[in-house]
């Protein structure tokens, strides 16, 4: 087997995991990572005294490929399941959401509405081929098959406030996977969702500590400015001026970026876009809802997720106090996403006064906004996920957009990083 000199850029889950598997496989590898740490979008930091993700996140009992690596790592102990409690907020109330008795008392939709919306559920999932999902954009699909009422009422309110203008033209694959997903992560009727003791931040540092124990090289604080290939080999130039040579390059970046240090890349790439996150972490005095996570499905909120962490993995923790995320998908252009961080406090706080009265400015503790330009990947109907295989030999790229059928997510950074290990194997 030809042992091949590997330089992966990104060292986000997806360029660790893909380090660590060619490691394994007795390939040599470089990690080049822009920021001070690896980790990308798992990022965490204490509070408390207990590491906390600056996004929420959360994996489900389907992620076979997220499970497993897990277990080779011999981090399976830290893997911890929890029932979710689900809500939707409409017509300014929190309606619980999880259950067929909780359809039943959700007052936005009408009687026969509510049956067409759990028809509509069994439906979507028990559509097994793609081909018969790829041709509809998820509204046409809900008026196709005459439940026009279900997507007024639920989706749509959803859509708007993860993709704003484009809601309409969403693929019906992006729902349909994650019904299907969330379909799988069920058992007794409840859904159980995973977190990792100690926030998903230990997978990459578990990683991360596999792959320098086993001879890799991870350069933190190392960005590629730019690439380039010299009679077949690769010429990575640093934003610390220093230059590398690999005989395959593996980029994890998103589109954007990609684009950026691979000059050489078709403009084609450019019709793959983004929808930004906006995230906001409060520390509470006291709790704010009774739910894990609630989506919000009216517009006059600043935000479209309340995710209560504490209600999902206990406040026990972190001394009794709450910890609450409010994220906001949209466009990156957008005069929202310009704001300064204490007017984006301010407008959520606002938000947070019309959900609960009882709201007090005064038990929030602390309070912290992340922005993440490249959160979200947008998959309009006819999506056509870009090339993992580039057009430049044993140059190769993986990033969310590259996940589809499904959406963003730990599983499929691992996934794509097990299937380009095999290619460069091969
Ligand atoms: C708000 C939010 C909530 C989420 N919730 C969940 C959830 O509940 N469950 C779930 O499974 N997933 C969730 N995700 C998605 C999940 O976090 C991502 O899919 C995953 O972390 C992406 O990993 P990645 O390696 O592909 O990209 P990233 O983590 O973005 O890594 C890319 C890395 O490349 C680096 N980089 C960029 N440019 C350069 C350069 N020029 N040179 C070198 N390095 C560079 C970046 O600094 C970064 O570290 C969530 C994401 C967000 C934003």
């Amino acid at each position: 087997m030809k042992k091949h000199n590997v330089g992966i850029i990104g060292a986000g889950v997806a360029g660790l995991a893909l380090a660590y598997r060619l490691i394994k496989l007795g390939h040599e590898v470089t990690l080049y990572e822009k920021n001070k740490f690896a980790g990308g979008q798992l990022y965490s930091f204490p509070i408390e005294g207990e590491n906390t993700e600056i996004y929420y996140h959360h994996t489900f009992m389907s992620d076979e490929n997220f499970i497993s690596l897990c277990n080779e790592l011999g981090i399976e102990n830290k893997l911890q399941w929890f029932d979710s409690s689900m809500a939707y907020y409409s017509n300014g109330k929190q309606f619980p959401f999880g259950t067929p008795l909780d359809l039943l008392r959700f007052t936005p939709l009408k009687f026969m509405d509510k049956i067409k919306f759990g028809i509509s559920i069994f439906h979507l999932q028990s559509i097994k081929n793609i081909h018969l999902v790829e041709s509809f954009s998820a509204k046409e699909w809900f008026y196709e098959k005459g439940y026009s009422n279900v997507w007024d009422v639920i989706w749509e309110p959803l859509f708007k406030l993860k993709f704003a203008e484009l809601a309409d033209e969403i693929s019906l694959v992006w729902l349909w996977d994650k019904l299907i997903k969330r379909g799988k992560s069920r058992n007794s009727g409840k859904e159980k969702l995973c977190y990792m003791e100690g926030s998903f931040f230990e997978l990459a540092l578990a990683l991360e500590k596999e792959i320098i124990s086993s001879g890799g090289t991870i350069l933190t604080n190392t960005g590629i400015e730019k690439i380039h290939k010299e009679d077949g080999v690769f010429i990575l130039n640093t934003s610390n001026m220093k230059r590398f040579e690999h005989d395959s390059v593996v980029s994890t970046l998103s589109t954007k970026h990609h684009q950026d240090i691979f000059k050489t890349e078709p403009s084609h790439l450019q019709k793959y876009d983004y929808q930004s996150a906006i995230c906001a972490l409060l520390v509470l005095n006291k709790p704010f809802s009774q739910f894990y996570w609630t989506n919000v499905g009216d517009y006059a909120l600043p935000f479209g997720g309340i995710i209560e962490h504490t209600n999902f993995v206990g406040k026990e923790k972190y001394a009794g106090k709450t910890i609450l995320y409010l994220s906001k998908y949209l466009d990156k252009k957008s005069a929202f996403y310009q704001k300064s961080n204490d007017e984006i406090l301010n407008d959520f706080y606002l938000g947070l006064e019309k959900v609960n009265e009882q709201f007090e400015r005064k038990s929030i503790l602390d309070a912290y906004v992340f922005k993440q330009p490249d959160a979200q990947p947008i998959v309009k109907k006819g999506y056509n996920p870009p090339q993992i295989k580039t057009e430049i030999t044993n140059l190769y790229w993986i990033s969310t957009h590259h996940v589809y059928p499904h959406d963003r997510g730990i599983e499929y950074g691992i996934e794509l990083a097990n299937k380009v290990a095999d290619y460069i194997n091969e």
